[in-house]
């Protein structure tokens, strides 16, 4: 006889648990999110929170332990409501803000899925809309950037791909020559000769490191390159789903792709800041 992970009582020869109690517990789980979610909302209060998640526990043989991961959830799907019409307002921010604090929940366990990050950029991008420079990025590192006087870092992205387009010049239409078979399967061609260069664009991944994103430039540091570049000397952007790509106004400049793997943020961050 096993006995059932739920209730404890006999399952049954083979069994690990009641079908019932495993209703009850997953009625009991999606209960807590839903009802921690509203709390996150604004729709009931937070005093109440606590106490209401350890009854829907308690009946549903939901462990204790699993309240701050409801907590959790709920925080998420309040974060992913408030930004599914792409901005987030200041009082939403604020409503999340709060819900966070009072439950003392924190990035770590707010970034599992990403969405703490998502909040923090919708906000940056707010503050640079409503012509404010974000001060939300809080470093742990030194950044091995030289910033300027009076430059504002706004955002740091971190193993981000640098590609460059470059042009490569291809022969063809060389005349065939003669091949002879030199051993088994390698054959040597005589007399044949490279044609025209043809001109072909590629996209060539020259390093891989740290992007940061200031109100005057956007700065690139990796184990072969680094560079600044001021917005005033970029002609155009091109977003990309998942970063971005940059044209510099000099006839021989190339294009060039940062991939941050956030590509709406990255274009929204960049064409506003160089916009200001
Ligand atoms: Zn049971």
């Amino acid at each position: 006889m096993g006995d059932c992970i739920y209730c404890g009582k006999p399952a049954g020869l083979f069994k690990t648990r009641h079908k019932e109690c495993e209703e009850r517990y997953k009625m009991a789980w999606r209960s807590m999110v839903e009802t921690s979610k509203n709390a996150a909302l604004g729709l009931c209060s937070l005093e109440n929170l606590t106490n209401e998640l350890h009854q829907i526990a308690q009946q549903g043989f939901v462990p204790t332990g699993k309240i701050k991961n409801a907590l959790v959830a709920g925080w998420e799907q309040a974060a992913l409501h408030f930004l599914s019409d792409g901005n987030l307002s200041k009082e939403e921010e604020e409503k999340l803000y709060n819900f966070a604090k009072f439950f003392n929940l924190e990035q770590k366990d707010l970034d599992n899925n990403g969405f703490y990050t998502k909040v923090v950029q919708a906000g940056v991008l707010r503050d640079i809309m409503e012509g404010k420079l974000p001060t939300r990025v809080v470093l742990d590192t030194h950044l091995p950037f030289n910033f300027q006087k009076g430059e504002t870092l706004v955002w740091v992205f971190q193993n981000v791909k640098y590609f460059e387009s470059r042009v490569k010049h291809e022969y063809v239409g060389g005349t065939q020559g003669v091949s002879i078979r030199i051993a088994k399967g390698i054959y040597y061609r005589i007399g044949g000769f490279k044609g025209y260069p043809v001109e072909k664009t590629e996209v060539v991944h020259i390093d891989t490191g740290i992007m940061a994103v200031t109100d005057k430039h956007i700065y690139f540091h990796g184990s072969l390159r680094s560079f600044r570049i001021p917005y005033s000397k970029i002609v155009s952007f091109q977003p990309y789903s998942d970063g971005i790509g940059i044209q510099r106004d000099a006839a021989s400049a190339k294009p060039q792709i940062f991939l941050t793997g956030d590509g709406w943020f990255v274009y929204n961050l960049v064409t506003n800041l160089a916009r200001r």
